[in-house]
């Protein structure tokens, strides 16, 4: 399908601009007073405003199934890991991972997101493909862009989630194995790619040994993929680099070859100045993450030093289970707020947390086709609707989503030039039948747990 958007109140990115022309999924044309032709459909755009879709480049979509858990809602990191994701996860069926990041997906698309990255660690020595088969299916169902980031873990190490419920780790070996029959699956290497894979160990300091990361990076490079971890979101990386291995967390990074423009890491909220310079130098991007580091309590990522240093900085929301919202908006607009509470009200700038969450988000994904509103690339836009009471008195008009935050009122919705949102409601999604397949599939997460 073809479309003509008419009458935007602005666009991000074209200033001069109201009309955006939509042709085989790509922007073939960005002006004013386009005519219309008859091979399209007119979406009318007035009193809305026109972002690229979000990018969020850290997320964990079975998390859907685990907001709120009792026992980790005062927690950090550690015993939070340990009580909620890592007693749950060895329990999913590919049923509840399907409906969980079918909720997942659908929190994203109705909060601005086009594209989510996701931290899926769900591996084990008896793993069964289907777990990750379900994710796959759900975004293709629902049409959003996934990069699969493929975690998991080869030794038990320290990690309390893994040791607390008896988690047996993949073999690097058997790793790489699986990792390779996903990537033949799945990867798309094309600039224009609505699937991608990214090699991902849950955590470098903690997930594997370093030889195991030598090889994941060796592996990771021979195909052209991106690596991905988390990094330092509490100082215990540091404790334990420090410990095992005599030099910060970030040196050993370095010395196994995990630092580079084709790596990125969530949080990275306990960052020296001399990590930040190492960051810098090496191009190496950062997931920020702020709801997620609140509620854990881990602190705030230094990202204006680090994109001075040189780093990517991107946004991410993390999972639903230390970032119950599930919205990008909301991560858009703390990140707007969080550093000005520390450094000051010129800390940051919208125009600056729309390209973190954008444009940055893609360069660090490295799909070329996405990130910006411009001819030649992928339609993949958000029109956010400011007709509303929330609205009428807000003078900022292009901003006025990000300082809004919270409930973002999307009219439409295109990924590569398909709707998948239309007058807020999801296209592709049965929110009925979601509704009791997903109640019966918690329940019978519940009784595995209680058993
Ligand atoms: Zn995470």
């Amino acid at each position: 399908m073809n479309y003509l958007i008419k009458n935007a109140e602005a666009i991000a990115g074209q200033p001069t601009a109201c009309d955006i022309r939509i042709q085989n999924g790509i922007i073939s044309e960005i002006g004013n007073e386009l005519k219309s032709q008859s091979d399209e459909q007119l979406i009318d755009a007035s009193s809305c405003v026109i972002y690229p879709g979000f990018v969020n480049t850290h997320h964990h979509l079975a998390q859907s199934a685990l907001k709120g858990i009792p026992a980790g809602l005062n927690q950090g990191l550690g015993e939070w890991l340990a009580s909620v994701p890592y007693t749950y996860w060895p329990h999913f069926t590919p049923e509840l991972m399907y409906d969980a990041a079918l909720i997942g997906l659908s929190e994203q698309l109705r909060s601005g997101v086009t594209t989510c990255a996701d931290h899926h660690y769900l591996y084990h020595a008896n793993t069964t493909p289907e777990l990750e088969d379900a994710l796959w299916q759900a975004a293709d169902d629902l049409g959003v862009r996934l990069v699969l980031c493929r975690g998991g873990a080869t030794v038990q190490g320290t990690h309390k989630g893994m040791l607390k419920n008896n988690i047996v780790p993949e073999s690097i070996d058997l790793a790489i194995q699986r990792i390779d029959n996903s990537r033949q699956k799945y990867h798309q290497q094309h600039c224009n790619a609505m699937r991608r894979v990214v090699v991902s160990p849950t955590t470098i300091v903690h997930s594997c040994q370093p030889d195991d990361l030598k090889t994941y990076a060796e592996y990771a490079r021979s195909h052209q993929l991106k690596l991905h971890s988390h990094l330092l979101e509490v100082d215990f990386d540091e404790t334990q680099a420090q410990q095992k291995y005599g030099m910060s967390a970030v040196e050993y990074a370095h010395s196994v070859n995990w630092l580079g423009e084709d790596v990125w890491f969530a949080h990275i909220v306990q960052a020296t100045e001399k990590d930040i310079k190492i960051l810098g130098e090496t191009k190496t991007g950062i997931a920020h993450c702020p709801t997620s580091n609140c509620r854990l309590g881990s602190g705030i990522a230094p990202v204006l030093a680090m994109e001075k240093a040189g780093m990517t900085v991107s946004i991410g929301v993390d999972g639903s289970a230390s970032s119950e919202s599930g919205s990008m908006l909301q991560e858009v607009n703390l990140s707007w707020l969080i550093h000005r509470s520390q450094f000051g009200a010129t800390a940051t700038n919208l125009e600056q947390c729309l390209k973190w969450s954008t444009k940055n988000g893609a360069k660090i994904l490295g799909i070329e086709s996405i990130g910006e509103i411009k001819i030649g690339q992928a339609a993949d836009l958000v029109l956010y609707n400011l007709d509303h009471y929330r609205y009428h008195g807000m003078h900022e008009r292009l901003y006025a989503p990000i300082l809004g935050g919270e409930p973002a009122l999307i009219k439409t919705s295109l990924v590569n030039g398909r709707i998948l949102v239309e007058n807020g409601q999801i296209t592709q999604l049965d929110e009925t039948a979601l509704k009791y397949r997903f109640i019966q599939n918690l329940a019978k997460l519940k009784q595995k747990i209680t058993a």
